[in-house]
């Protein structure tokens, strides 16, 4: 499970995040929504210490995630974002293959081979020996989540992870989501795809203004929404 308590973040002196609290169970999936700028990213980075969080913590399935080491963290909690981040000069199999020698300390032979399983995984045997820019942005981003899996994370993390794509790849990248919650990955999920988080997630957070204002299962949050500032928001992106 990941639990966040009383999370509170800042950029210099400016606060962007004000004692967010919530909690995701083991297996479930939890999409975040709020406009922009509300600070869904921020809360994301803070999860991993990409950005320091102020005050408050992270609970990773008992452990501290502020007690641990930031490179430790960051193996427990995979990450994919809006864009993908791949290594442009290395095929696909090795985007994969090099963090798991680098981070896993895997040998050539093996790290080989369990990327092409992951590859597998997210249905991209046959594009196993492409570089990045000989692949669509939805095969670029199947690799970024090839990557984040194969180190084993207790949790995953997206952010935005389907913004960035041709509408026609939308899709397939979101299938490949709901399928991971569908097998029982803890997931963080910001999304603009409304679709995805009524269908697909266990409790829906919405943010403005760095706090949570409502949070609960999608019908309570979609079909009954209780603030102003969450109506106001719903009739601007549904
Ligand atoms: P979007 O939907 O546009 O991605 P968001 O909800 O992810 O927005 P954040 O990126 O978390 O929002 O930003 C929250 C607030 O923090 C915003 O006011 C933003 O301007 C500010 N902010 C974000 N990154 C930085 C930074 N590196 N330095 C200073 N302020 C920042
Ligand atoms: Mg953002």
């Amino acid at each position: 499970s990941l639990e966040l308590k009383n999370l509170s973040m800042a950029y210099g002196d400016i606060e962007v995040l004000r004692n967010v609290s919530f909690t995701i169970a083991p297996g479930t999936t939890t999409c975040i929504i709020g406009p922009s700028g509300s600070g869904k990213s921020t809360l994301l980075r803070g999860i991993n210490r990409l950005h320091e969080p102020k005050s408050g913590d992270v609970i990773l399935d008992g452990d501290s995630a502020l007690g641990l080491k930031p490179d430790i963290l960051r193996r427990r909690i995979g990450m994919v974002f809006q864009h993908f981040n791949l290594f442009p000069d290395h095929i696909a199999l090795e985007n994969v293959a090099l963090s798991l020698r680098n981070v896993k300390g895997m040998s050539r032979a093996e790290s080989k081979e369990r990327a092409m399983r992951r590859l597998v995984e997210v249905g991209l045997a046959e594009r196993s020996e492409h570089r990045p820019r000989d692949l669509s942005g939805g095969q670029q981003q199947r690799v970024a989540i090839a990557r984040a899996l194969a180190m084993e994370p207790e949790v995953m993390l997206f952010d935005e992870a389907t913004s960035a794509l041709d509408p026609e790849l939308v899709k397939g990248v979101l299938t490949l989501m709901a399928g991971l919650g569908g097998r029982g990955m803890t997931m963080a999920v910001v999304t603009h795809e409304m679709g995805f988080a009524r269908k697909v997630a266990d409790q829906v957070i919405f943010m403005d203004e760095g706090e949570v204002v409502e949070a609960g299962s999608p019908e309570d949050l979609f079909d009954r929404p209780k603030s102003d500032r969450l109506q106001r928001f719903l009739s601007e992106v549904l």
